[in-house]
Parts: C-alpha cells; sequence; structure tokens
C-alpha cells in the first residue's frame, strides 16, 4: 500500500504523536487501522494492491464507503471487497476515489443523481460548510438516506456538508 490513514509503524505498534493527535480528533479511527493492517497482509494475495492508497473508511451502517486514491478503482477488486465484507460483516463497500469535493461527492450519492452544484459557504466562526444542490426531481434516486449522505459527506470532506434540494 503506498499511503494509508495512519504509519507503516503505527499499525501494529502504539500510535506516533501524530497519528494519536488525528486518531483523538476523530479523523482515523480503529476500523480505519484495522482495515489497514488487512490490506497490508492482503497485498500477498493481490499485489495490484502495493501502489494502491487508502485514505479513510466511512461506515454508514448501509455500506461502508472506502476512500482510495484516484484513478485506483481497478487495483481493488471485486473479490477483495467480498472478502473484506465477510470478515467485519459488512452489507457492501462502494469505493470512493479521491478527488475535488464535488467528484467525491459525485460518487457517494451514485450515478443517477445530477448533482446541480456543491457550493462552499462561509460561515461567522471562520468555518466553512458545503451545500450539496440536488434537483427535487432526483430526491428518491439517491441510493443511501439523506442523513447519511450528509454524514458521509461531512467525514469524507471534512467540512459540515448540507443537502439541498431545488
Ligand atoms: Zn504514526
Amino acid at each position: 500500500m503506498k499511503k494509508l490513514p495512519v504509519c507503516k509503524a503505527c499499525i501494529s505498534g502504539s500510535l506516533c504523536l501524530s497519528c494519536q493527535e488525528r486518531f483523538d480528533e476523530g479523523k482515523v479511527t480503529q476500523f480505519d487501522i484495522d482495515l489497514a493492517n488487512d490490506l497490508l497482509i492482503l497485498e500477498e494475495k493481490y499485489p495490484e494492491l502495493k501502489n494502491a492508497s487508502f485514505y479513510q473508511a466511512v461506515d454508514i451502517g448501509s455500506t461502508v464507503f472506502l476512500v482510495i486514491g484516484q484513478g485506483q478503482r481497478s487495483r481493488f477488486k471485486k473479490e477483495l471487497l467480498d472478502e473484506l465484507c465477510d470478515l467485519y460483516e459488512l452489507p457492501g463497500i462502494d469505493l470512493i476515489e479521491k478527488g475535488s469535493v464535488k467528484k467525491m461527492i459525485e460518487q457517494i450519492i451514485g450515478p443517477d443523481v445530477r448533482l446541480l452544484g456543491v457550493n462552499q459557504i462561509y460561515i461567522p466562526t471562520g468555518e466553512t460548510e458545503y451545500k450539496i444542490i440536488i434537483s427535487q426531481e432526483d430526491k428518491d434516486r439517491i441510493r443511501i438516506p439523506i442523513n447519511d449522505l450528509q454524514k458521509a459527506s461531512s467525514l469524507i470532506i471534512r467540512e459540515i456538508t448540507k443537502v439541498s434540494f431545488i
């Protein structure tokens, strides 16, 4: 694996200062670390993983989004994903290639929904929020509940993300 949510040394041992900080902030979870460990072991069986990157896993119950490197979808074979699903008793895994905010949200909402826009909003506290704009007509085509979409998007983009329909 090229990139993982924590340093390779931190996967089997205790976390270094920087990884511990990200863990405490909730930017890295135990599930991320466990998956990173599995992927390193599975490199033996799936050598195409050697040049692949895994950034984060977001479990929303009905599926788990795995954020991977850009253009690396084919490196995460169906057999590999099935194996991970069996191991953790997951209903499914959906791959999200790292990219622009818009590109990642498009992958989260699924191919049947048109993303009309993503607006970055500056709020008085100095933070930014994202507003995902989707057509009313597509509301029922989003593959996951709106709450889960907002939760997953917020975790993947690492900014509060809200959905609005027009
Ligand atoms: Zn570390």
